[in-house]
């Protein structure tokens, strides 16, 4: 499925302070402006940060907890509504010292050190987040 989109001229660009949970951060943002579909790009550092993959088999997300600073080496997500709000699905490639990079689907109690951001609101309906059985994923319906 997709959605054509005659972008706008309303680009967000802007920070998140340090010590902000970033995933919550993006939330209020999106909930003051009322962006309710769009996309989200960024870059910057955390503190710490907590991942999940989604195990296909179990059908469940397994997370993982880093708890020291990172470079956020890209940062991307979309934005949608799920059980009426506004839900910014975003996933994250970060680095440590060891300049490997891990990644996976963002979740709370990632701190930020610093984040600068892009959000590009898109116009019309949202779509709507509903539980999908085959994949055990809240996914766009029609
Ligand atoms: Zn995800």
């Amino acid at each position: 499925m997709f959605r054509k989109d005659k972008t706008g001229s309303v680009v967000y660009q802007g920070s998140l302070p340090k010590g902000t949970d970033l995933l919550n951060g993006l939330t209020l943002l999106l909930e003051k402006e009322n962006i309710t579909c769009g996309i989200i790009s960024g870059i910057g550092a955390v503190t710490q940060a907590r991942i999940a993959f989604f195990n296909h088999e179990r059908k469940k997300y397994e997370e993982l907890f880093v708890r020291e600073g990172m470079e956020i080496i890209s940062l991307k997500g979309n934005i949608s509504q799920k059980d009426g709000f506004i839900f910014p699905h975003v996933h994250a490639v970060l680095s440590g010292r060891d300049f490997k990079a891990i990644g996976g689907h963002l979740l709370g109690d990632t701190l930020v050190y610093a984040f600068e951001f892009e959000i590009i609101p898109f116009q019309g309906e949202p779509f709507i987040r509903q539980f999908d059985d085959d994949t055990g994923l809240y996914l766009w319906m029609e």
